[in-house]
């Protein structure tokens, strides 16, 4: 049977940008167009998840992420199931692959995971029968999260990505939407700076098919769209910004700073945000120059988007 948009998609988890193909990541950006269209409407003829399972497994905190799932997962009819990681044997000792096997007998048909650990997901992934989606797993990668900030690129600038030069600024180094996005923006054609000092920049991102620079007036130059990113304090040991006011005055989002880049950029942030640290308030609120409630907006549809093309998938509907 032909699949509902009329592409062979044929991924069975999401774990990583690099694992789709460049029609994979078309179909999915119309999917979440899709959904962003009917503005996440909540009619039963949408209700494609009925009757399959979804369960949240957070290793690490979260709110917009795990609530995005859950809305996404409850839009399309799954029955949503979020496992309280703090009270449950994983606290009491359990490894990571006694939890699959107990939670794959459960037979869940999506299981969206977010783990401290690089690669967990896609160990996960080879364990358990259903669809694992990775919600973020350690540095390493958070696909949705870069298909939602397309999606939302896409909306405002249209759907030629081709001619847009983007900075993603800030703590790269231990940033997994960093990683996703360069990814991905590179694979739609974007040109990709990334701008830091340098103890936030990874040794190796040269390779990454970016420019590297290490300060805002350079890097931001010309920019359409300005990524900012939140000072991972929680993945840092020792100090690699000198104090959290100079890190503002050299790398902080404010309107000086975003004059650098072209008349009409955007801004975005993935969330959370540290006001007054990594960008000004009086950036993050005004609707003219943020893209961020747009980011949340899109990362439910984008979301549902994907459980649609993963579950077709599982139903050989191709
Ligand atoms: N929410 C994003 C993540 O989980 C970004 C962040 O935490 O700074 O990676």
């Amino acid at each position: 049977m032909a699949s509902s948009y009329g592409y062979p998609f044929e991924q069975q988890h999401c774990l990583s940008i690099s694992q789709f193909s460049r029609p994979d990541i078309e179909t999915l950006l119309a999917l979440g167009e899709y959904y962003l269209d009917l503005s996440v409407q909540k009619s039963p003829d949408n209700r494609i998840l009925t009757g399959k399972t979804l369960v949240n497994l957070f290793f690490e905190n979260s709110t917009r992420t795990q609530k995005s799932f859950e809305i996404a997962g409850r839009r399309l009819g799954a029955d949503v199931i979020n496992m309280e990681v703090a009270n449950s044997s994983v606290k009491k000792g359990e490894t990571l692959l006694d939890t699959a096997a107990t939670l794959n007998a459960m037979n869940p048909d999506m299981l969206v995971v977010r783990h401290g650990s690089s690669g967990a997901q896609a160990l996960l992934a080879q364990k358990v029968s259903g669809s694992v989606i990775n919600a973020g797993d350690g540095m390493h990668e958070h696909p949705t999260q870069a298909l939602l900030d397309a999606l939302t690129i896409r909306r405002h600038f249209g759907k030629d990505f081709g001619g847009l030069r983007l900075a993603i600024c800030g703590d790269i180094t231990h940033s997994r939407v960093a990683r996703s996005n360069v990814q991905l923006l590179n694979m739609l054609g974007c040109e990709v700076r990334l701008v830091g000092p340098p103890t936030l920049i990874p040794s190796d991102a040269d390779r990454w098919g970016v420019e590297v620079y290490h300060n805002m007036e350079d890097g931001l130059e010309g920019c359409d769209v300005v990524m900012m990113l939140r000072l991972q304090l929680e993945r840092m040991s020792g100090a690699f910004v000198p104090s959290k006011r100079e890190y503002f005055h050299f790398y902080g989002l404010d309107r000086a700073k975003l004059a650098y880049a072209k008349p009409g950029a955007m801004v975005m942030h993935p969330g959370p945000m540290n006001r007054g640290v990594e960008i000004a308030s009086s950036i993050a609120d005004d609707p003219d120059v943020s893209l961020i409630t747009h980011q949340v907006e899109s990362g439910v549809a984008m979301r549902m988007g994907i459980l649609h093309a993963l579950s077709e998938a599982q139903d050989g509907v191709a």
